[in-house]
């Protein structure tokens, strides 16, 4: 494929934001990064970066029938220096290539994706936000473009990078949520697409997550799509819960979303020799933990928030407070840790960020 990446700068820069009103992925940045795939022209070609703008494509394109089409949500951050911060980015370009394989998309170059979303990062660096808990939140994302309405694997694709700078997720600190748990409605099965980040699993959300919000919930707690028994997700977010002194996550089983904050919170704490395990966790053992005065902490993790603490279950007509409905210590500790890690506040001892 050509690497070479032809750059097109905006001649009418746009003004922006105030700090203060930046809420979460709903202003852009000045420019795009776009590359078309087509086996006939050699697969992924002319990448390039324009200025940012609509598209234009055919009612009949195959994304918007079938959504064949897969994302991916990461944060560049601006440090105190002034330095801009990418973490981990390249498990990103690796996940996007599983969920390419599930959804029968062409895999990507993970090197030469970096590459161009450094140089997209670089020509909009003016975007990436200084106040205390703001990012530049970057969406690389996949559409089928073939038009046709046949149900196959599209042989035309467009894979683009847009940015949106966002504001603080917490503004007065982290703050525990009510989390309810969802016992009609499934995220994914196992053998469906749940470890993949395409659109249909979030479409798929969307109903329970209006029916927690009725019940004055934040976020949806999944169980798994067969039994309802096991614990899988919460909201968008991977789970954390500390049982009796040990943490626990439930395992990848192929319909959870293999989280990039999770796989970075194990090594942190087996980092500091806090055990940590992956293992099936049910409904019941928690409502049994927390009876006995055992359930100690439970927490979301994901790029967005980094670390939610649940602060209440709403399980059938009972409500389970965790932890006195405050924020863990654990949790406190690994938000300090990442965040101040993400933002070159705390030393990396991983060189996750670059
Ligand atoms: N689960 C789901 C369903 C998600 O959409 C996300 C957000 N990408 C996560 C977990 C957390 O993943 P990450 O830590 O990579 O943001």
């Amino acid at each position: 494929m050509d690497t070479q990446i032809t750059i097109i700068h905006t001649r009418t820069k746009k003004q922006k934001p105030d700090p203060d009103s930046l809420g979460f992925g709903r202003i852009f940045t000045d420019h795009m990064f776009i590359m078309d795939y087509d086996e006939e022209l050699g697969g992924w070609h002319d990448p390039r970066i324009i200025p940012y703008q609509p598209i234009t494509l055919d009612p009949s394109c195959m994304t918007f029938h079938y959504g064949q089409t897969v994302f991916e949500g990461l944060k560049a951050y601006r440090t105190k220096e002034g330095r801009i911060l990418l973490f981990r980015p390249e498990k990103n370009f690796e996940r996007m290539n599983k969920s390419n394989d599930r959804l029968c998309i062409p895999s990507i170059d993970e090197s030469f994706m970096l590459e161009a979303l450094k140089t997209l990062v670089e020509v909009d660096r003016d975007w990436v936000p200084d106040a205390e808990g703001t990012s530049l939140y970057i969406r690389p994302f996949i559409i089928s473009t073939e038009t046709y309405l046949g149900v196959s694997p599209s042989k035309h694709y467009r894979f683009m990078i847009i940015l949106s700078p966002v504001g603080a997720y917490y503004k007065d600190g982290i703050n525990p949520v009510r989390i309810g748990v969802e016992k009609e409605f499934v995220r994914s099965v196992k053998g469906g697409t749940g470890m993949a980040k395409t659109g249909g699993n979030y479409s798929a959300s969307l109903k329970a997550q209006e029916v927690a919000e009725a019940l004055g919930c934040s976020q949806v707690l999944w169980l798994d799509g067969i039994e309802k028994k096991y614990i899988e997700e919460v909201g968008s977010m991977n789970v954390f819960f500390k049982i009796n002194g040990e943490i626990v996550t439930p395992e990848l089983n192929g319909s959870i979303l293999d989280g990039v904050t999770r796989n970075s919170i194990i090594q942190l704490l087996k980092h500091w020799d806090i055990p940590v395990i992956e293992r099936r966790v049910s409904m019941e053992e928690l409502i049994q933990a927390h009876h006995d005065g055992k359930l100690e902490e439970a927490f979301g993790t994901g790029t967005a928030a980094v670390v939610s603490p649940v602060g209440e279950l709403l399980w059938e007509d009972n409500v389970l407070e965790i932890n006195g409905g405050q924020i863990g210590e654990i949790s406190q500790k690994l938000y300090d840790t990442l965040t101040g890690i993400q933002t070159g506040k705390v030393e990396d001892p991983f060189n996750w960020v670059s």
